[in-house]
């Protein structure tokens, strides 16, 4: 396990944590987010379940910023594949840890990644 200094009041503190158990003080990007405007927080949570409920019509895709994966999955929802592949984003998101979750999703926007 990886641990790192919370910049607030220097606990050893795992590296997947979002806030400091002790100072609750926000970690990694997310402390960043109220700094850098580029940096867009996603709910990870949030889109488990969008994946869950409406993974068939891309909705996950279109909130984590892939548009383009999103309006295939929206296009191709008549044939109920994505609401499969749906599902099986929505595991692959849930095994995720916070921090590759942020890693993956929460960078400077780039308009070009899909
Ligand atoms: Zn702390």
């Amino acid at each position: 396990m990886q641990e790192i200094d919370c910049p607030q009041c220097s606990l050893k503190i795992d590296i997947n944590l979002v806030t400091c158990p002790q100072c609750h003080a926000a970690q990694g990007l997310e402390a960043l987010s109220g700094v850098d405007p580029d940096i867009r927080i996603k709910n990870q949570k949030l889109a488990v379940w969008f994946s869950v409920l409406f993974g068939g019509l891309g909705l996950h895709k279109f909130y984590l910023g892939q548009h383009l994966k999103g309006s295939l999955y929206l296009v191709f929802s008549w044939t109920l594949v994505p609401m499969v592949v749906g599902w099986v984003d929505a595991v692959r998101t849930l095994k995720m840890s916070p921090f590759n979750f942020q890693q993956r999703y929460c960078r400077k926007v780039n308009h070009y990644y899909v």
